[in-house]
């Protein structure tokens, strides 16, 4: 088509008037708006093409506004990475609740698999055990834990808010509210199957066992168990313990407590990182030596602040978020950008080597957790490497001269500003 026919055609409809102004915008790929086709609103020359007649469930559109419209920069198709415990099912008894998301729920979630719990004051998470290894956060309230090692040692300790435990794959523990109200917290199994409505329960075992083997086991009559549960119990009200101390010398025995501590004070540690920005503190098994299959952060950003563009060599990233709101940005090879908005109870997850940012989009703090399956934390943070090249290879790649990139970030910020 020769020049002037095609300017014929394109001035005698209203369509080829629309034609033309995106073949314009095809010539003028800009700064913030890469992508051929363009995409994202500010592309939308005619406003009818921001409409949306529905059908709608505004509430829950409300919450996402960078699905709604998405920065021009977000290109590409990947997957899912937000999941929350807001619309995940309470499994309900007396003295508490449940509610999990597994890889079930949410396919990207392969390392981790979470679970939001409720205790009463006495409420009581039977005895038990799993085969995934069981991190978790405390949110709210008091908790009493015991969890019993190979070597016959007994650990009880009691947790509140901003405290963190980790009971390794394999060992049998409990759970109990104390305080005035109980408490919540997030488990994060070192699995993304793992299932919580599906653990070793010891009353399930008994109930399962013929009386005549429960006797010999025990030593004592078997009449002894004519009174167990049938059913198991998993979560039941209880009455509130008494002083740790006393339940720490009951269980005392020969081999003694074991050597290193199951619970850890993650909220109260001095952070690794404090900018204008915020701070964050970490716990894996450099500190906390039990820990040795979950790593995690405590992020805090306030409100203006960014959590820097880095990604984790390690590990997937699993994040609870606990505070406040934001938006994750994430970044893979094709190239591939997703902008996605989360909310307090909600999940997120981006793969290993993604590069990512959080943005904190609300006026309060934002505080969530980064936790990954591995005995460390690890991160690497794309200012820092750009900071530490040879500034004539980033400036030829990036066409900004040295002395801009003199005034990039040397030392590794996590939250910007400094
Ligand atoms: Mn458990
Ligand atoms: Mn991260």
């Amino acid at each position: 088509m020769n020049p002037m026919s095609r300017r014929g055609l394109l001035t005698t409809s209203a369509v080829g008037s629309l034609l033309a102004g995106a073949a314009t915008r095809v010539q003028a790929q800009t700064f913030g708006n890469p992508d051929l086709p363009p995409q994202g609103a500010i592309n939308a020359q005619n406003p009818r093409s921001l409409v949306d007649p529905g059908p709608q469930n505004p509430a829950l559109a409300g919450q996402f506004p960078a699905a709604q419209s998405p920065p021009a920069t977000d290109v590409g198709g990947l997957p899912q990475n937000w999941a929350s415990f807001n619309n995940s099912p309470k499994r309900i008894q007396n003295g508490g609740w449940a509610r999990q998301v597994t890889q079930a729920d949410f396919a990207l979630s392969e390392t981790i698999s979470g679970v939001n719990m409720r205790l009463t004051a006495g409420g009581i998470r039977e005895l038990h055990w799993h085969l995934a290894g069981e991190w978790a956060y405390m949110s709210y309230g008091n908790c009493r834990v015991t969890v019993f090692d190979e070597q016959s040692r007994m650990y009880v300790s009691d947790v509140k808010e901003g405290d963190i435990w980790f009971f390794p794959a394999g060992l049998p523990h409990s759970l109990q509210g104390t305080g005035s109200d109980g408490c919540e917290f997030i488990l994060a199994f070192d699995d993304g199957k793992a299932n919580e409505f599906n653990t070793l329960l010891v009353t399930d075992w008994l109930a399962h066992t013929p009386p005549e083997i429960l006797a010999e086991n025990f030593g004592i009559p078997a009449d002894s168990f004519s009174k167990i549960p049938l059913q198991n119990r998993w979560i039941f009200q209880g009455r509130v313990p008494g002083d740790l101390t006393l339940d720490q010398a009951a269980v005392r025995g020969p081999n003694g407590a074991p050597p290193y501590p199951f619970t850890f004070t993650l909220a109260g540690l001095k952070p690794v990182k404090q900018t204008k920005g915020g701070e964050v503190r970490i716990a894996d098994s450099t500190n906390f030596t039990m820990s040795k299959s979950i790593a995690a952060a405590l992020v805090t950003i306030h409100p203006g602040g960014l959590r820097e563009m880095h990604w984790h060599p390690n590990a997937d990233e699993w994040q609870y978020w606990l505070k406040g709101k934001g938006r994750l940005g994430v970044f893979d090879t094709g190239p591939n950008a997703k902008t996605t908005d989360f909310n307090p109870g909600d999940i997120g997850y981006v793969k290993r080597n993604h590069g990512h940012y959080i943005k904190n989009t609300g006026n309060t703090d934002l505080q969530m957790l980064e936790v990954f399956r591995s005995d460390h934390f690890a991160d690497i943070s794309l200012s820092d490497w750009l900071a530490h090249t040879p500034p004539e290879m980033v400036a030829q790649t990036l066409n900004v001269d040295v002395a801009t990139i003199a005034r990039f970030p040397k030392n590794k910020p996590a939250m910007m500003p400094e």
